[in-house]
């Protein structure tokens, strides 16, 4: 009974590890809160947290052209991503001064990470289109997800669960607070 594919393989104990390294999977939400207006930016959720207080938005960091925000659906403690200002699905749109801004941003991400999580790793990178993986296609960001020898330190291992508001708002604190100014 027990040699069954599905018993032995599709109900297994869920695999963060798996799921961290399985970059389809690297979306900023799962079926809600997507664009859903006629227009380019309707419901963007990338376009109306910079309208909120840097708490409410979990906001880490804001430039000229770009900002820092945590991941509400983290992969690892302090998953953060960097996002332009303006409302751009594709790399290649990006402006050259935007392109700087995103490269120095996730340098400065790096570092605050480093510094207040002693992160041993990174994945970082970004889901180009919605076949790619992209949760919000429709307006780019950079993933910046923080590793550590076996993922046990400073936060468990999340694995794209919403965890607690709490949690997300001490974890803003910390990268807000060491976030390199120059
Ligand atoms: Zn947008």
């Amino acid at each position: 009974m027990t040699s069954e594919p599905e018993q032995q393989f599709g109900v297994g104990a869920p695999d963060a590890f798996q799921r961290l390294w399985t970059p389809h999977r690297m979306a900023y939400i799962q079926g809600e809160n997507k664009p859903t207006g006629p227009g380019a930016d309707d419901g963007c959720p990338f376009c109306s947290i910079p309208a909120k207080a840097d708490e409410d938005g979990l906001i880490i960091a804001r430039g000229e052209l770009v900002y820092a925000v945590l991941n509400l659906y983290p992969y690892n403690g302090g998953h953060c991503m960097i996002v332009p200002f303006r409302h751009v699905a594709d790399y290649t749109e990006l402006d050259e001064a935007e392109t700087v801004e995103l490269a120095d941003f996730t340098k400065r991400a790096m570092r605050a990470l480093r510094t207040a999580s002693g992160a041993h790793g990174f994945n970082i990178g970004m889901n180009q289109g919605t076949t790619a993986g992209a949760g919000i296609a429709a307006h780019l960001h950079q993933h910046i997800v923080p590793r550590w020898g076996g993922d046990t330190n400073f936060m468990p291992v999340v694995g794209h669960t919403k965890v607690l508001p709490q949690l997300l708002a001490d974890t803003r604190k910390m990268l807000a607070d060491v976030w390199p100014t120059v």
